[in-house]
């Protein structure tokens, strides 16, 4: 054997001193002797990309929708999906101080998070969850949306084995055929499960599949259908608490949808709902994206540049590493197809995006300030959001993905480390 090779089940055998003795095990690292300044959360480990999330932005949002809706309607905030990637939590606490009055979420654990925090607002489960979550929903006070009789019934009796009243809101299915009870049966279906003296009906909504469409032809019909359920249940004599139907793009556009309160998700964190809503509205874009640059090179003409090399240096240019990628929510697709600022100004972004790195070209002429001054490790690279006097918006990676931009902040929330402006 020579000298080379190494053992494939150890390590290389001729180094010297190797023995399981060396391994430090974790309980070996002495972790008072590092100096900490906070306790490790995924907020306060420093990485070189993170999300940024500006508050004010976030409360700013909510007062133009105030402003919108009056004083006479409240508003739900939705956090669902960890408030779209921004953090369920201090997105609730900002919507609430700003005059929200309901959180929303899409599953019984999203709401435990937020009266884990000890966030005390009426919060509406979006969905009716699994008949096993019921304990969690009446131990952590949610709202479950409810739209079948047999999860009605096994929470109105599990809530009163607890000398307990569950509210509830109804789903009511106007159209778009996804949760709900079809408008026509609404009456028949709260007749038949108010009876339970552990269930309290909060209120009943329904949900736009159109509203940020050119045309308003569906939108109409399912409002329409919307507004007769309403009457019917008043012929009924039931109290249906508080009707609601609008979704962000509905509370731009349509006030007739109001009724007691309006649903805001994608307006609240600065964006718009859909080509026709842009430019509506002095909204905040609430996230930002950035990455410090980790290494500079020059490669050769002729190089390639990341996986597959299917981007080749063509002339002189600096290529710099950034410490983020595809699982941090920057889409492959997206490869060689979008730019970053930097410097006040748009580069390419070249390569193929990896898992955890992306490239970026950088003009070896380049310069804001120190004409044509080297790119530097550490400097800043927005992905998303404004530097100098370029903004790089969610809208236009979607446009460019053919997706929409809820999609891709979500993403972003994903594994970024986010830092609260
Ligand atoms: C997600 C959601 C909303 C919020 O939609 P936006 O377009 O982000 O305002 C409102 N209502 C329901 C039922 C939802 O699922």
């Amino acid at each position: 054997m020579s000298t080379n090779e190494t053992n494939y089940f150890g390590a290389h055998p001729y180094v010297e001193g190797y023995s399981e003795s060396k391994i430090i095990e974790p309980e070996h690292i002495d972790r008072d002797s590092v100096k900490l300044q906070e306790s490790y959360t995924r907020e306060t480990v420093p990485r070189g990309a993170w999300v940024e999330v500006d508050l004010s932005a976030i409360e700013h949002n909510i007062r133009i929708v105030r402003k919108r809706v009056g004083l006479d309607r409240k508003i739900m905030a939705v956090v669902k999906a960890d408030g779209y990637g921004h953090g369920a939590v201090h997105v609730a606490e900002a919507a609430l101080r700003a005059g929200a009055d309901y959180l929303a979420v899409s599953s019984v654990e999203e709401g435990v998070e937020l009266r884990e925090a000890n966030i005390q607002a009426p919060i509406l489960i979006l969905s009716q969850p699994p008949m096993r979550a019921i304990p969690y929903v009446l131990a952590y006070d949610l709202m479950p949306t409810i739209f079948t009789q047999e999860f009605a019934l096994a929470l109105g009796e599990e809530a009163d084995q607890n000398n307990m009243v569950a509210k509830y809101h109804l789903a009511i299915d106007t159209g778009m055929n996804r949760i709900g009870i079809f408008y026509l049966d609404a009456v028949d279906f709260i007749q038949s499960i108010n009876f339970h003296r552990g269930l309290k009906l909060d209120g009943v909504f329904t949900h736009f599949a159109t509203a940020d469409d050119p045309s308003d032809w569906d939108f109409r019909m399912q409002l329409q259908r919307f507004n007769e359920a309403l009457q019917l249940m008043r012929n009924a004599r039931i109290d249906y608490g508080l009707a609601h139907s609008a979704n962000s793009a509905a509370t731009m556009r349509y006030p007739d949808s109001y009724f007691d309160m309006v649903r805001v998700g994608i307006t609240m964190y600065g964006l718009t709902p859909g080509p026709v809503l842009r430019d509506k509205d002095d909204l905040i874009p609430a996230m930002s994206v950035k990455a410090q640059i980790i290494q500079v090179r020059e490669p050769q003409m002729g190089e390639g540049v990341s996986y597959g090399f299917n981007y080749r240096v063509a002339k002189p240019v600096q290529i710099a590493t950034v410490p983020i990628g595809y699982a941090d929510g920057v889409q492959r697709a997206l490869s060689g197809r979008m730019q970053v600022l930097y410097r006040g100004r748009p580069c390419r972004q070249v390569g193929n995006i990896c898992m955890d790195q992306m490239m970026i070209e950088i003009p070896l002429d380049y310069s804001a300030e120190g004409v044509g001054s080297p790119a530097e490790i550490g400097e800043e690279i927005v992905i998303l959001g404004s530097q100098g006097d370029y903004e790089i918006t969610a809208d236009m990676m979607a446009d460019e993905l053919d997706t929409i931009s809820y999609e891709l902040i979500c993403m972003f929330g994903l594994r970024l480390p986010r830092i609260y402006v």
